[in-house]
């Protein structure tokens, strides 16, 4: 755990004498789903919400995203006949980051994650539904993978947005929050925003909701916690500058994890659209510019994006067939991608080396052993350690190929936060009225990109949004009953 840090901007402002002309009860930081989430809970607890975002329309790296979440014990799961629940969800997360998370955290957001997906579906109609696409891999011990009927972060946040405006949740954009206002116990009193236009407001609260994600366009912050990054491409949302962090250090509170990110391999270069990493699940193989593999796609997503980057020429290309083509055309960044012209087809192998610039002899040999293993012709173990035999034998000619490069997606450190997202100090205690949730708390991934369970900034951002709306409902209902009297 790291403690606080003295040197960081975003200050805190005192709040003795400060008069607030606007007040609320909960404010939230931040417009993607955390704040969003976090939001909907605090409306549907009574209290009157504002979500501040500092963007024209709320979007965040939630509408980049594919809207993947997961979540155990859902409806939707048992619809399928699926039988999962926190503690086997909690486990799969303690053996993935090899027991460096915190293991009562992970499970007490792990048992939350379904009822958080049936309470969005059920009371506030966001379309989310299992996708058995995904199954039971990468860390998944259980089909768990939830997403709207597009597959994009474009409709989810829509969903939300909708379902917030349905609930009475006022949503002020072209908002950038700036200062914090802060009593000498670090109760936070209020905060200040500007507009592009250079005006300020403030607005006062009894409770706060930092729900401004991580930090992954700060060059400076990620040079410091994950410098093997520094250098690398940051394909996340450009307003995710640390704010919400920076501020929770400045109040004394505990981070961890700083060192944590989840980074892909499955940018399609030079387009920059995400390409559906089934492609590669469901047989297809990733190769450098030499035409040889370099690690097992099948395992690690997230540390692909570190491996990606480390082959010559930071560029890897991505190879499948007609079969693995055409089951991920119903996939919008897939038609995407194809219409940018990123996805090539060719008609033999030879072609296909001309195409991705590859040495021909070496890339026959990569695709004759691939195949090779998928039939059960060669029966020795793959060096680099991928179980090819549950996959469908590739079956090109016609082969298809983008070329793809590495890079950062989102931080995974963060404000350390209890079971109710409240914000702790290194010791253990609670700030008073602060909340944290999705990028800008401490994810459940463990140190490094190595132990990020597919889907986990969503199932963070919901879940801990969801604990974080109710909680500060629930603490501030004293303050309110007050003001009322
Ligand atoms: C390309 C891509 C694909 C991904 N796919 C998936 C996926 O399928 N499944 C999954 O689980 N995760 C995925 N992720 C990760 C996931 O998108 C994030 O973990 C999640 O969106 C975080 O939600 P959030 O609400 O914390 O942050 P965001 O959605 O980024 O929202 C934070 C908001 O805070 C605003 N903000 C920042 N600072 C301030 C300030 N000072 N004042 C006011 N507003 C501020 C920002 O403008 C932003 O709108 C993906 C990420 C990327 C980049």
């Amino acid at each position: 755990m790291q403690a606080f840090l003295s040197e960081n901007p975003m200050p805190i402002r005192p709040a003795k004498g400060k008069k607030f002309e606007t007040h609320v009860r909960v404010v939230v930081v931040g417009g993607g789903a955390a704040g969003l989430t976090a939001a909907l809970a605090a409306r549907d607890g009574g209290a009157d919400v504002i979500v501040l975002e500092r963007d024209h329309t709320p979007r965040g790296s939630t509408s980049m995203s594919q809207g993947n979440i997961c979540a155990a014990g859902t409806k939707s799961q048992r619809d399928y006949g699926v039988k999962d629940s926190g503690a086997i969800f909690a486990a799969d997360i303690m053996a993935l980051t090899k027991g460096q998370t915190d293991a009562r955290l992970a499970r007490a957001f792990a048992d939350a994650s379904g009822p958080t997906i049936d309470w969005l579906v059920e009371k506030h109609a966001i379309p989310l539904a299992l996708d058995t696409d995904w199954g039971a891999r990468l860390g998944h011990s259980r089909s768990r993978i939830h997403a709207v009927p597009s597959k994009t972060g474009t409709e989810l946040i829509n969903a939300l947005v909708n379902a917030c405006e349905r609930a009475g949740v006022d949503i002020v954009t072209d908002a950038r929050v700036v200062d914090l206002y802060a009593d000498a116990e670090q109760r936070i009193k209020g905060v200040r925003f500007v507009r592009p236009d250079g005006s300020a407001d403030d607005v006062g609260c009894d409770a706060l909701i930092l729900a401004c994600c991580g930090f992954g366009a700060n060059r400076a912050m990620v040079k410091k916690y994950i410098p093997e990054m520094a250098d690398a491409l940051y394909h996340g949302h450009e307003g995710n500058e640390g704010d919400g962090i920076q501020w929770g250090m400045n109040l004394g509170a505990a981070v961890a994890d700083m060192t944590a990110f989840q980074g892909l391999g499955a940018l399609a270069d030079p387009h920059r659209v995400l390409i559906h990493y089934n492609l590669v699940l469901q047989g297809g193989i990733i190769v450098n510019v030499k035409g040889k593999r370099f690690a097992d796609e099948s395992k690690d997503i997230s540390g692909m994006g570190r491996r990606v980057t480390a082959q010559p020429r930071h560029v890897a290309w991505f190879i499948y067939d007609k079969k693995r083509h055409d089951f991920c055309t119903k996939y919008v960044e897939y038609q995407e991608a194809m219409d940018v012209g990123a996805i090539r087809e060719a008609k033999s192998t030879a072609e296909l080396a001309r195409i991705a610039k590859l040495p021909v002899d070496v890339l026959r040999r990569t695709l004759s052993d691939v195949v090779g293993r998928q039939t059960g012709k060669i029966k020795t173990k793959d060096p680099l350690g991928r179980d090819f035999r549950q996959d469908d034998p590739l079956e090109g000619p016609p082969w298809y190929t983008v070329r793809v490069c590495g890079a950062l997606f989102h931080t995974q450190g963060g404000l350390v936060i209890d079971e109710h997202a409240q914000v702790c100090r290194p010791d253990g205690a609670r700030l008073p009225n602060l909340f944290a949730a999705g990028g800008t708390a401490r994810s459940t991934s463990g140190p490094s990109d190595w132990g990020y369970i597919p889907a986990a900034g969503l199932f963070t951002a919901t879940t801990q949004g969801r604990l974080a709306g109710e909680a500060a409902t629930r603490l501030t209902r004293s303050s309110a009953a007050r003001a009322a009297e």
